[in-house]
């Protein structure tokens, strides 16, 4: 066993070294995991550019084997050597009452809106490398497993790569089900054909919606054309298409009962357009920080708003249990698969830059070895 552990660090805008850390010595509430694969969000692009974030090892969506555990840590968390995991990026409190009621998304220790210094709020994939233990990410042989960390156990028949998607597809259910209200006769439209949007579809299909819409641009033409098998009725790229008339088309002219934005459009064009397509009684999930939904037309719809946020524990215990249904492709969904040399290329590729078409990009550190 080597005491050095290989770790894909950003070290500045747009750029990453392989680095070497010591093998950290395991409190008894701890843990770590063998990397066997991470996934890039479709946040990492962003954060990847970002000046005053660095040294990070980046990688949020981790799944991975027990390699060592603390004997406090293996009772609470009711695991042992070689156990199968994948994790949650939040590092919550555990104590609050978000996080007693499963929303360690919202916990006021991890959340976003709330920490002042995010770079040195301890978090899977975004935090200070130079933080010990300092393996804080994905993109890594190994990683620290916190003993706050969020862990859902995973069978041994599931595929690392697909076992990834728990995150963005736990995303899906959790805008599109569990918040959305998505399900039996619900008919849905999704903005954005990314590894979220196609969560949110393939989700509410499983739900039971009885029509899933999802729309995107022509430059998103490869992933349009994948939405049908993933969940979706209806792909439309709305530079060619008139998204209003299909929608009123396939609802008898009454709109849609659930919408979810997962481009975070900008522009604020897609929160009006929104409104505008739904039913009355609708949930709609809109995503931005500047937007805005004239409260006027909610009334008039009777509408619910709210905003993307992370997901829950059920709902990534449920996208787990929708990898390992068997009955969806996920395999459409893992489009690119990198070692850790490539991580740069593989973040890169996530936003479209390198590699056409990319929807969900993975990292298996051991790759190649
Ligand atoms: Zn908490």
């Amino acid at each position: 066993m080597t005491n050095l552990v290989r770790a894909a660090v950003k070290v500045d805008i747009e750029r990453t070294e392989i680095r070497e850390f010591a093998r950290p010595l395991i409190p008894a509430d701890g843990g770590l995991l063998r990397v066997e694969c991470s996934g890039v969000g479709g946040s990492d692009p962003e954060m990847y550019r970002k000046p005053d974030h660095a040294p990070c090892i980046m990688g949020h969506e981790n799944v991975g084997t027990v390699d060592e555990l603390g004997p406090a840590a293996a009772k609470r968390w009711g695991l042992k050597l070689g156990d199968r995991i994948a994790l949650h990026e939040y590092l919550p409190c555990w104590n609050c009452h978000w996080c007693k009621q499963g929303d360690q998304r919202l916990c006021m220790e991890v959340d976003f809106f709330n920490v002042k210094d995010r770079f040195n709020t301890l978090r899977y994939g975004t935090c200070n490398a130079g933080i010990a233990p300092h393996l804080w990410g994905g993109f890594a042989e190994y990683m620290y497993l916190a003993p706050n960390a969020v862990i859902h156990k995973i069978p041994n028949s599931m595929d690392a790569v697909h076992a990834t998607l728990a995150v963005p597809l736990g995303n899906g259910v959790q805008w599109a089900v569990l918040d959305g209200g998505a399900g039996l006769g619900k008919t849905v439209l999704v903005y954005g054909p990314g590894q979220q949007g196609l969560g949110c579809a393939l989700a509410a299909k499983a739900a039971g919606a009885a029509k899933v819409i999802i729309c995107g641009r022509t430059r998103d033409r490869a992933r349009l054309d994948l939405a049908p098998l993933l969940g979706a009725d209806i792909a439309v790229d709305v530079e060619v298409e008139s998204l209003k008339d299909i929608v009123m088309r396939e609802t008898n002219g009454q709109g849609v009962d659930v919408v979810v934005d997962t481009t975070g459009d900008p522009t604020g064009e897609i929160a009006r357009e929104a409104v505008e397509l739904s039913a009355k009684g609708a949930w709609l999930s809109l995503n931005g920080l500047s937007q805005s939904v004239p409260i006027g037309e909610i009334k008039k719809r009777y509408l619910t708003v709210r905003a993307p946020r992370g997901h829950s524990y059920k709902s990534v215990e449920i996208a787990l249990q929708l990898i390992g249904s068997g009955r969806w492709p996920m395999d459409l969904l893992c489009s690119h698969d990198f070692g850790l040399e490539q991580v740069h290329e593989a973040i890169l590729a996530t936003a479209g830059r390198g590699i056409a078409d990319a929807i969900h990009v993975t990292v298996s550190p051991w790759k190649g070895l």
